[in-house]
Formats: C-alpha cells, sequence, structure tokens
C-alpha cells in the first residue's frame, strides 16, 4: 500500500530559509512547494527550494566513505576510513589546516561540530568561505560594534526608500540578509510609496525593478558612499543619534575630499544623479542603505562596508525602524547575552600570513592566501568541511595544482568534486532531508526574528552516520579517542558542556538556575537537537530550563510552520562591546584607510574590459550543478558583454571568446546583452566541472568554465585580505 506524508521544513539551500512542504512518497521525496503558512516566507519558493529530492536521491551522491587507492576512489568501511585519518592525518597535524565551505552555516551539524575537529586537530590555520566574500563586512562590525557578528541588516517591511549596492536578491535571494521572498518584500516597499534605487554596474534582475538604476562603474562603491556622506552634510539631511554626532562629524571631515563632483568621473555616474540618491535618502523618514558582495569583493571592500554603516548613522537610520537594524536571535548569540557594552578595543594586524603577510582576522586565514601557504610546505595537511575551493576561491588554477602537493587530506562532503578528488579520505555526510535544521547562523541577519526547526524527513542511508557524528567521530579520533558511537559522544558532551555551563552562568539566567537544572530539564539525545534546546531555553526567549515562560526546543517542534517574535527592534547600546560604550564610527584603523581611498580618486583606468561577477536564480555557488531539472536549458555560463564591446571584437551572440586576466584565461561563450554597461563584462561562479577525477556526472555534462581562473589572489583589500573578484582587468577575444 503507498503510504503518503507530507511534512514542512526550512530550506538549507540559502540564506532566504524559505519553509516548504514536503511530500514523501514511501520514503521518496516525490514534491516540494512552499509552505504557505511559514510565519516567515508564507509559501514563496525559488525553483532550487524544489530540488531537494533530487539532490537526495542523486546517484553520485557519496553514501560511503571513499578512500583513494592508486589514484582511485574506493568505497570502504567507517572504520577503515577513520583508520587512515587515525594514523595519516593525526600525525601530521603540526602543519594542518582546515577549509570551512558555505555549507557549513546551513547545517546545525555542522555549524556546531566542524570546530570540534579543528580543536582537536589543533590547527590555528584555518580557512573558510566567510574570507571569501563577506570577511570585510564582519571587519567593520567588529571595529565599529566590538562584534563580528553584530551586521545591520535592511529593514526592509518598513523602509521608504532603500539603496542597495552591489547585491541582486532577485535571484540570489539575499546575502548577510534574511529575508524570504525579496521580490514581493520590494514590491511591497513601492506599493507603500517608498522607492528602490540599486547602485550596480548591469542592469540586474533587481536593477531593473528599481525607481532609479545608477550604472555605477565596478570597485566604485566606497567613493561614491564616502561622496553621500559628505554630501549629507553638506546639503542639510545630517540627522545622526546626539550621541554620536561628533564621532561622525569627526568622520565626515576626514571625508572632505569626497564630494558628489570629485568622484562623478570615477563612480561613473553624474554628480546630479549622486546628489538626486542623497536628497531622496535625506527626505525620507525612514532611509536605508545596504551593500553587499559587489561592495566587498573589491580592494576597498572593509572601508566600503564601514561607510555603508556612516551613511545610515548620518541618516539618522541606524538602528532605528525602517532603516540597518540588528536582529536578536531567538536562540541566542555573542551580542544577546547582556555583556557589558564597554569591551576592549578591538584592532587589525595582529597576526599575519607567513608567506605574504597577509591580514589574519577574525581567528582566520584569507582563503587568499591557501595556495601559497601549501606552496610554501606550511600546509601539509588539510581537512576540508562541504567546500570547494577549487571553484569558487580565486586563481584557482594554482589552488588546484597545489592541493596535489598535500602529504595528507581528508574531506567531509557530498561528492567527489574538483576539490574532493585530490582527497585521500572523503566521509559522506547525509542530505539535507536526513538531517533536522535550525538557522543559528542567519538568526543572526535576520529581517524578523522568527524560529523554525525542522525535524529529518528522510532516515539516514543504510550505514549512514549522521553529519555531526560524521564529525565528532573524526575529532574523537584526532585527539586520540575512539572513532565509534562512544567516542562521538564524549565530544557532543564536550559541547554541550561548554554551552550548558554557560547558560547556567548567563547574567540573564534566573535564580535557582544551576548545572543540575539544565541537566535536568534538557531531555533530548546527544547531538545538535540538545545543544540547541540549550540555546534556545537561554536566549532572549527562553524558558530557562522551566524557571520561566518562553520556549524550549519541544515548543518549536510543536511549531513547525516556525513562531514569529516580531520586527526589529533598536539594540544600541545593549549589543555593543566597544570601549567607548558607543559604536567606534572614527575607529583608528578605518579612519586610517581614508588616504588610500582618496589616492584612488587619481586612478587611471587601464582601458580593458572589466570583468564583474553574475548570480543566476537556477545556481548557488557550485552546489547544485548536479541537478539536471536545474541546469538544463540554455547554457547560462556566458560571458555577457554589451553590443558595443561584442561588435567591437567581431563577436556575436553564441559565438566562443577567450577571456584573459593576469591570473589565467578560460573559453566560453558570448551573451550580448544590452544590460551591462559599455567596459565592462560578466561571467556567473561556480563552474568548470571538467577536471578529470570528479563523480558528478550531470554537473560534468553541463561544465561551464570556472571565472575563479581569472581572479587574482594577489589583489586583495590589505584590511581583510579578501581577493578582489569584480572590477578584474581582462582582454577578450574571438576564438
Ligand atoms: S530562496 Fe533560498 S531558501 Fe528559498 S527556496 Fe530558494 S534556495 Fe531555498
Amino acid at each position: 500500500m503507498t503510504v503518503t506524508e507530507t511534512v514542512v521544513r526550512t530550506c538549507p539551500l540559502c540564506e532566504a530559509t524559505c519553509g516548504l512542504e514536503i511530500q514523501v512518497t514511501d520514503g521518496e521525496v516525490t514534491r516540494i512547494r512552499g509552505d504557505r503558512d511559514d510565519v516567515f516566507s508564507k509559501g514563496f519558493i525559488c525553483p532550487k527550494g524544489t530540488t531537494l529530492g533530487h539532490f537526495h536521491s542523486d546517484p553520485d551522491r557519496l553514501r560511503t566513505p571513499m578512500l583513494k587507492v592508486e589514484g582511485e576512489h574506493v568505497p570502504v568501511s567507517w572504520e577503515e576510513a577513520y583508520a587512515y585519518i587515525s594514523d595519516n592525518l593525526r600525525p601530521a597535524a603540526e602543519h594542518s589546516a582546515a577549509y570551512l565551505g558555505n555549507p557549513v552555516v546551513h547545517s546545525i551539524d555542522a555549524g556546531l561540530f566542524s570546530r570540534t575537529v579543528l580543536t582537536a586537530l589543533g590547527t590555528r590555520t584555518v580557512f573558510s568561505a566567510s574570507t571569501v566574500d563577506q570577511r570585510p563586512r564582519e571587519i567593520a562590525s567588529g571595529l565599529i560594534y566590538g562584534m563580528s557578528v553584530t551586521i545591520p541588516v535592511p529593514d526592509v517591511d518598513r523602509t521608504d526608500v532603500l539603496f542597495m549596492l552591489g547585491a541582486n536578491p532577485y535571484v540570489s535571494n539575499g546575502s548577510l540578509a534574511t529575508a524570504p521572498d525579496w521580490p514581493g518584500r520590494i514590491d511591497a516597499l513601492k506599493a507603500r510609496g517608498g522607492t528602490f534605487i540599486v547602485a550596480d554596474p548591469v542592469e540586474t534582475r533587481t536593477a531593473q525593478e528599481a525607481d532609479v538604476h545608477l550604472a555605477v562603474r565596478p570597485v566604485s562603491d566606497a567613493l561614491l558612499l564616502a561622496a553621500m556622506a559628505t554630501e549629507i552634510v553638506a546639503r542639510g539631511h545630517a540627522r545622526p543619534d546626539p550621541a554620536d554626532e561628533d564621532t561622525l562629524m569627526a568622520v565626515v571631515d576626514a571625508l572632505t575630499p569626497f564630494t558628489a563632483e570629485s568622484v562623478a568621473e570615477q563612480v561613473g555616474v553624474s554628480a546630479h544623479d549622486i546628489e538626486d540618491v542623497v536628497d531622496r535618502l535625506g527626505a525620507s523618514p525612514s532611509p536605508c542603505v545596504y551593500g553587499r558582495l559587489g561592495t566587498t569583493v573589491t580592494p576597498f571592500g572593509t572601508t566600503a562596508s564601514w561607510l555603508i554603516d556612516i551613511v545610515n548613522a548620518l541618516l539618522g537610520a541606524l538602528d532605528t525602524p525602517g532603516g540597518a537594524m540588528f536582529s536578536r536571535p531567538v536562540s541566542g548569540s555573542k551580542n544577546t547575552r547582556g555583556q557589558d557594552p564597554v569591551g576592549s578595543a578591538q584592532s587589525l594586524g595582529r597576526r599575519s600570513t607567513a608567506v605574504s603577510g597577509m591580514p589574519i582576522e577574525l581567528g582566520e586565514h584569507p582563503v587568499s592566501a591557501l595556495a601559497e601557504e601549501i606552496e610554501a610546505g606550511n600546509v601539509t595537511a588539510l581537512v576540508t568541511i562541504a567546500g570547494n575551493p577549487v571553484l569558487s576561491c580565486p586563481d584557482s588554477d594554482r589552488l588546484d595544482e597545489a592541493l596535489e602537493k598535500l602529504d595528507v587530506m581528508v574531506s567531509v562532503d557530498c561528492y567527489i568534486n574538483e576539490t574532493t578528488r585530490h582527497a585521500d579520505v572523503i566521509l559522506p555526510s547525509p542530505s539535507h532531508v536526513q538531517k533536522s535544521h535550525y538557522d543559528l547562523a542567519f538568526a543572526n541577519l535576520s529581517v524578523r526574528n522568527v524560529a523554525n526547526y525542522s525535524p529529518p524527513v528522510l532516515p539516514l542511508d543504510d550505514d549512514g552516520l549522521a553529519e555531526w557524528e560524521v564529525l565528532a567521530r573524526m575529532a574523537a579520533v584526532l585527539g586520540g579517542g575512539t572513532a565509534d558511537r562512544a567516542g562521538a559522544e564524549f565530544v557532543e558532551s564536550l559541547v554541550y558542556g561548554q554551552i550548558a555551563d554557560a547558560a547556567a552562568a548567563s547574567p540573564h539566567a534566573p535564580e535557582g538556575l544551576t548545572r543540575e537544572v539544565v541537566d535536568e530539564a534538557v531531555n533530548h539525545a546527544p547531538g545538535p537537537d540538545r545543544i540547541l534546546d540549550v540555546m534556545l531555553r537561554s536566549g532572549p526567549h527562553g524558558d530557562w530550563f522551566g524557571l520561566g515562560d518562553g520556549i524550549s526546543l519541544d515548543s518549536l517542534i510543536a511549531e513547525p510552520h516556525g513562531i514569529d517574535f516580531g520586527p526589529l527592534e533598536p539594540r544600541i547600546p545593549g549589543l555593543l562591546s566597544t570601549p567607548s560604550g558607543r559604536p567606534e564610527f572614527a575607529h583608528p584603523d578605518l579612519m586610517a584607510d581614508i588616504p588610500r581611498l582618496a589616492a584612488a580618486l587619481g586612478d587611471e583606468r587601464s582601458g580593458k574590459l572589466q570583468l564583474v561577477n553574475r548570480r543566476t536564480l537556477r545556481s548557488n555557488n557550485s552546489w547544485m550543478h548536479n541537478v539536471n531539472v536545474l541546469v538544463k536549458g540554455r547554457n547560462r555560463c556566458t560571458v555577457q558583454m554589451n553590443p558595443a564591446d561584442a561588435g567591437g571584437l567581431g563577436l556575436d551572440d553564441g559565438s566562443m571568446a577567450e577571456v584573459t586576466s593576469d591570473a589565467g584565461a578560460i573559453r566560453l561563450p558570448v551573451e550580448v546583452s544590452e544590460a551591462i554597461r559599455v567596459g565592462v563584462v560578466s561571467i556567473p561562479h561556480g563552474w568548470g566541472h571538467d577536471r578529470p577525477g570528479t563523480k558528478m556526472r550531470i554537473a560534468r555534462d553541463n561544465a561551464g568554465a570556472n571565472v575563479n581562473v581569472l581572479t587574482p589572489s594577489w589583489s586583495v583589500d590589505p584590511l581583510s585580505g579578501t581577493s578582489q573578484l569584480t572590477g578584474i582587468d581582462v582582454t577578450i577575444r574571438p576564438v
């Protein structure tokens, strides 16, 4: 007899955190659609969200550990895989490093247990996907607010003028700003009489919806924002919090060289257009400026992130409804724990990488330094967890070659992909629908305070391990313990114990809360769920383990469509951890970068075409290219060019071109488009699935070309070490 049931869960694929309604028939996912009752997404879904079943049943998805034997990956038992790790990785720990991919933050298992592997390995050489594109924003937040997790997000549901730079949420569904259904939210903004303004070199899908589109030159955001700051004051729009006025005016004084007139040539729009945007924001009771990837993957990424906050603060739009605000995660966060707002001063430059002296900030090396550290012999052993840096990191041909030089490499991943093909051992993690889910990371970035827990939809594969157990067993064996369930539970108990002790010692804890009370109240089995229960119960809305009124994991389980805790509320000064007790808007490390920015006013352009990155709706980094329904149809891995540029080079729509930068060259088809500015070309990232040894058949059949062959690892934002991924000088010729 056919058994069909319908369950709901949160989509784990991107930051939008949409609710899904999943139909399961006889143990197979047979349909996915949006969950109309989800408190946050209200039925919204994108094409990727419907494919979790395809991903789960993909025959290329790894279900057993793989060991490389004479150059070929062969299936082995868990015991054999962990024995290899014990015999080979453990002795190499002294020169080991780790790379954590973007999916780590989309998984509660990996989010809580990846660090146990690093701790057991004893490595301080950690790279992550955060250093590819978002570290500048985190560093700016650390300097200004005292914590890198304190990132302002646009209060998109209440703003009436939204100015967006370098973001394309209509296709990428938001980044460092968690909100399902950006199109619907921007429609609502316009329906209530608001104005939507976009700055982007390309008339992206998002820019097409804008009331005003500034087709700026790539890498000009920091100049534009600096000029906006001075123009806000000069044009009488400044209304900062009085407590911050002197500090902000000191910043504006230092920005004197930047005016609408002085930056117009470099930004590529008229002074009048810049003044018009400033006036629209200044006339609004609730303006908001939001910048994303296009602002952070430039040589001025950290400075641009800082200047976004300066502009918002000058407009009186920081930490106010309708402006740029701060989430209050229901499961708690470093900035919800009631710390003293007076913290120690943050500063940059305390550590740097061995080879080229790139900054090591927030405990991580910039990924732009990974290849050179391997080449120099400083890293001889590498662990990768849910990452594919060979496709997603700059100068990727060089990294690809460097990985071959490692003595030992261990990966945790679902596929034999362009990166894991180098691994000696690959430990498989289960599919998305085989894991429980809670968005620990994105609750810090949410435009509304919501909480939504999803239990696993399907059981583990035969002989499969939960992702947390894969990682915990690895940590156990690296720490000299046993690679079995007992070893995993020992590692889990350490994580649980730390979080339970912190809860019992919290300044918010009610009288009578002890570790014993915590242990007695928490009744979930060892693993991420019982740790989450502690976090929820000691969070801003928690029940304090039965001593107060509030939520627990059980109350979230009882509400499968989630619980809405309402719109964001002002949080300054409570969330700060700064020496002054106020935002450090004039932090010396940020002010010190102003002369470098001023020097850019005189930069001469090379006359070459400038390459920018492109997002597409059916793609998410390199993750989804083995799902046929997402990659079938027309080739989306093209180089988009303005007709004037294409025609000048003798290129037509569909003709093949070779694109060359200082880092490398790739070949791919041309797509002629009026939507792109003259002098600018765009290529999507995450493609290039034609390397030997991979085992992703659909991706291989739709290989595309890897744009990161073209991105140089040596051109970086000096404050963060983040590589320049946009505005790359390239030449193009027909082939
Ligand atoms: S927008 Fe993101 S979270 Fe929503 S369905 Fe698509 S991939 Fe999933």
